[in-house]
C-alpha cells in the first residue's frame, strides 16, 4: 500500500466512526475470514462496524466468531440500506468490481461515503478512496494481516480477529496447496498459531462438516464426471433436479470442482451448477499450471477471478452452455 494512504487511513480511523464492511455476494471462507477479521479489529478501536453480506453466508462458516451479527442484504434491505448511508467508511473486502454483490451494486453505485478496497482479484475498479489491491497475494485474509500491520496495529491483533484471518488463508489456499502460498503464508499463519488460533480444528470445523446428502450429492458429481483427456480438461454437471434430489443446502458444492483436477494428467476442469431460481448455471474453473482460467472466464463466461481459480455464469441450457465450453476447449492448447 502506498505510504499516503496509510497514513489518511490511519488518520480517517483516528477517532471512532460509523463502518460498514461488506464480502462479496455468495461469500466464501475467504470473504468471511476477511470482513469478520476487520470487523473484530475495528470494534476493538472503537469503531462502529457492521458486516453487510449481499446474501447468506453457507452454514459451514456459521461457527467463525461474529456471524450472528452478520447483516443479510437481501434479507433486510431497508436496514442494511441505512446502514450504508450512514457510513463514513465502506471497505469492500475480497472483491474489486460493484457487481459481484448482485442486487447491492445499485445501492453502492450511489453511495457518498470513502471507500476502501483491499482485494487480491486482477483488474480492479477505480471506485476506491483507497485500495489495497495485489493479485500475488494467496487470500484477502492475509492482506487483512498485512493492512493492520500497515496501520502499525498488529499487537491488536488477537485469537479471535486471528482465527478468522486464518480461516481464510486456510480456505483460499486449498490448505496450502496453490502455488501462491508463501514464506510470508506460513510465517503470518505460525504468529497465529502462536495467538492461540486453533490450526487443526478449523480444518475439521471447515471440511469434516458434511451432511450424509452432502456426500451422496458429491457421489453424483463424481458420477457426472466428464473427462476430454486429449484436452486434458475435465468438469462436472450438476442440474438443479439432481441438487435437490440431495436436498441441496448453500455450501454443499463447494470444493467439489477441485475433485476435476484430481485426476492424472488434467489441467483444466469446470463445474457447472444449474441455479433454476437466478436462471444461471454458476460455473467454476479451476486450473494446473500456466492455464489462465481467469483470462477464460472473463472472455467467454462473465466472470473472472484468478489465474487458477475463476468462476462465471452463462444464462443458456445447460446442454448448450456445455457444447460452447467442449467447443472452446477443443481449440485450447494446453
Ligand atoms: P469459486 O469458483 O470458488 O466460486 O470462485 C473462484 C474465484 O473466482 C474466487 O476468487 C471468486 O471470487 C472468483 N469468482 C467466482 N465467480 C465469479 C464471477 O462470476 N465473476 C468474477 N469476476 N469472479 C468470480
Ligand atoms: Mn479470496
Amino acid at each position: 500500500m502506498k505510504i499516503q494512504d496509510i497514513q489518511a487511513i490511519q488518520s480517517l480511523l483516528a477517532t471512532p466512526k460509523k463502518i460498514a464492511i461488506i464480502p462479496h455476494r455468495n461469500p466464501d471462507g475467504d470473504a468471511m475470514g476477511s470482513t469478520l477479521g476487520l470487523y473484530h479489529f475495528l470494534r476493538k478501536n472503537n469503531h462502529e462496524a457492521t458486516v453487510i453480506s449481499p446474501n447468506e453466508f453457507p452454514d459451514f462458516l456459521a461457527w467463525l466468531p461474529g456471524t450472528e451479527t452478520v447483516q443479510i442484504f437481501e434479507k433486510d434491505k431497508e436496514n442494511c440500506t441505512k446502514i450504508l448511508a450512514e457510513a463514513d467508511i465502506v471497505f469492500t473486502l475480497d472483491f474489486n468490481a460493484f457487481h459481484r454483490v448482485g442486487e447491492m451494486e445499485k445501492v453502492l453505485e450511489v453511495l457518498e461515503t470513502t471507500y476502501i478496497m483491499i482485494d487480491h482479484h486482477q483488474k480492479p475498479d477505480d471506485y476506491a478512496a483507497y485500495m489495497y489491491s495485489e493479485t500475488s497475494i494467496g487470500s484477502t485474509c492475509e492482506m487483512i494481516y498485512n493492512f493492520i500491520s500497515f496501520l502499525d496495529q498488529k499487537d491488536q491483533i488477537d485469537k479471535t480477529i486471528g482465527t478468522c484471518i486464518y480461516t481464510g488463508i486456510l480456505t483460499d489456499s486449498g490448505s496450502f496447496r496453490f502455488p501462491n502460498t508463501t514464506g510470508n503464508t506460513h510465517r503470518i499463519v505460525a504468529e497465529l498459531i502462536d495467538l492461540g488460533v486453533a490450526n487443526t480444528e478449523i480444518p475439521n470445523l471447515l471440511f469434516d462438516n458434511s451432511s450424509y446428502n452432502r456426500l451422496q450429492l458429491l457421489g453424483k458429481a463424481l458420477q457426472n464426471l466428464k473427462v476430454l483427456p486429449e484436452h486434458k480438461t475435465s468438469y462436472i454437471t450438476l442440474t438443479q433436479e439432481e441438487l435437490n434430489t440431495f436436498n441441496y443446502v448453500k455450501g454443499d458444492t463447494e470444493g467439489i470442482v477441485n475433485y476435476g483436477l484430481s485426476i492424472k494428467g488434467i489441467q483444466f476442469t469446470a463445474i457447472f451448477i444449474e441455479n433454476k431460481d437466478e436462471k444461471i448455471i454458476k460455473i467454476s474453473f479451476r486450473s494446473q499450471g500456466g492455464f489462465d482460467v481467469n483470462e477464460f472466464a472473463r472472455a467467454h463466461f462473465n466472470g473472472g477471478g484468478h489465474r487458477n481459480a475463476a468462476g462465471g455464469k452463462s444464462e443458456v441450457a445447460m446442454e448448450e452452455t456445455i457444447n460452447k465450453f467442449e467447443n472452446l476447449v477443443k481449440n485450447l492448447t494446453l
